[in-house]
């Protein structure tokens, strides 16, 4: 077992993101040791593929060398370099540029962040410095859509519409709007996808007319609602919602936080899905979670709107840590990486992955399976054709993970059943399938839980 006086010490002064604290210091800490490519290993030396990369966050795969080298590198010639001041470094100046010249039309104004939140947050500060400067202020209202993710700063929380980031924090505020999402498994228009893109366009019109046309500010969207269930929308949903937006007169963003990068195949999922928005926000698989970094890709006319209306003064957005050298250097190495292998083997484990989890759709507790490339989930029922949710009282979260862990895999459980997958892009043929063997036995065992038993037999 781990050392106890770890536990310790965490359960005494480390303070979770998203957990229930009481029931943290209940259960107490598990402690990672160490990683490589898709396994990492505890403190006890167990071994476990991880289906999750991290937070959907490390698609090249742990410890590559070539990426640990190029920080050290970089951390020995120039350990930090501020971007305020009119200074900058190199490793910042060409990752913009080398990523602008890959993002979809005319995004090609890069501001670096730390991560995804600060990213959004970033957006909404433009947005509003975009509009002022066009002599519009009072389009000071924003919509999104409802089990969006969309970061947890003190603003983003509220474009977010998961209940667990309100509650108790005040938001989110009166200008921040949703629109009901696209979950095709659960949607009251049913599962035809023309008509769940024919509810979404009329909900955000509504919305929009409700608001105040001239009110509205933006629109946001991720390609694949992530941290709401690995929702898929139908295709031609994001390109439907892209051009509505165009005709109301509203930025649109893509929230590509998760599905940049090579999550769903190609670097930005926008390309799939054929559209050019106004912004773009990624993170995770920038660095792939190696180190802190997040990227806003800002479309010309924005970023010509915006210097013209500050003219000679200074835009007052920043952060100590903005276009950190040290994050670029390592940008640069994970997008030469991509570039050299690993989306094309992205792609084909994504396949495999597919594949292997509709093959679990005869399996009792299986009432949805979804997905696009690395990026995927089953959600689980106990009566199919009800879609009956397991019971609350069978804890899904906590005990369909600590089964999964058991038997050598990491995946994303979600306290309503649905369990979530993100390998790295870097998995084997082998290691696929043994994510699918694995959750498989972990469903088997979850047959057997009582209160799943219970549920199954009324
Ligand atoms: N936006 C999306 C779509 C996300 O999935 C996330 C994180 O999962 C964020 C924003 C926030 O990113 P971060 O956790 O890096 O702050």
């Amino acid at each position: 077992m781990y050392s106890n006086s770890l536990i310790e010490l965490d359960r005494a002064h480390l303070i979770h993101p998203v957990a229930s604290y009481r029931g943290h210091e209940k259960l107490g800490v598990r402690v990672l040791a160490s990683a490589k490519g898709a396994t990492v290993t505890d403190a006890s030396g167990r071994q476990l593929i991880d289906g999750f990369a991290g937070l959907w966050c490390v698609n090249a795969g742990y410890g590559q060398e070539t990426i640990v080298e190029a920080a050290a590198k970089q951390m020995r010639e120039l350990s930090y370099a501020t971007a305020y001041f009119g200074l900058g470094s190199e490793p910042a100046i060409r990752l913009a540029s080398e990523l602008a010249e890959r993002a979809p039309g005319n995004l090609n104004h890069v501001y670096f962040t730390l991560g995804g939140s600060d990213a959004v947050d970033s957006t909404i500060r433009f947005i509003r410095y975009y509009w002022t400067a066009r002599g519009e202020p009072q389009r000071d209202q924003f919509i999104s859509v409802e089990q969006g993710y969309h970061g947890s700063s003190t603003v983003g929380a509220g474009l977010t519409a998961l209940p667990a980031f309100h509650t108790g924090f005040g938001i989110p505020f009166d200008w921040q709007h949703k629109i009901p999402s696209h979950y095709a498994y659960r949607n009251p228009v049913g599962d035809d996808p023309q008509a769940i893109i024919a509810a979404s366009l009329t909900a955000l019109r509504r919305k929009v007319e409700e608001i105040g046309p001239e009110r509205v500010a933006a629109f946001y969207a991720e390609p694949i609602q992530g941290s709401g269930g690995v929702l898929v929308p139908p295709r031609g949903w994001m390109k439907a919602m892209r051009e509505l937006c165009r005709d109301l007169g509203i930025l649109f963003v893509a929230d590509e936080v998760i599905t940049g990068f090579g999550r769903t195949g190609p670097l930005f999922a926008s390309t799939e899905d054929e559209i050019v928005p106004d912004f773009i926000t990624t993170a995770k698989g920038l660095t792939s979670g190696y180190v802190p970094m997040g990227a806003v890709f800002m479309a010309d006319h924005i970023y010509q709107t915006i210097a013209d209306g500050a003219g000679a003064s200074a835009v007052g957005h920043g952060y100590t840590y903005s276009a950190h050298p040290v994050s670029a250097a390592v940008g640069l190495e994970v997008l030469r990486l991509y570039e050299n292998g690993l989306l094309e083997n992205g792609v084909k484990a994504g396949a495999r992955l597919m594949e292997g989890l509709g093959s679990l759709r005869d399996h009792p507790l299986v009432g949805d399976v979804r997905g696009r490339g690395m990026l995927a989930a089953i959600e689980l029922v106990v009566d199919k054709a009800q879609k009956t949710p397991l019971p609350a009282a069978a804890e899904p979260a906590r005990r369909i993970f600590d089964r999964a862990w058991e038997n050598g895999l990491v995946i994303r459980a979600f306290a309503n059943g649905v369990l979530g997958y993100a390998p790295p892009l870097c998995c084997s043929e082998t290691e696929i399938d043994a994510i699918i063997e694995r959750t498989r036995q972990s469903l088997d065992e979850t047959l057997e839980d009582p209160d799943v038993r219970r549920a199954l037999k009324t």
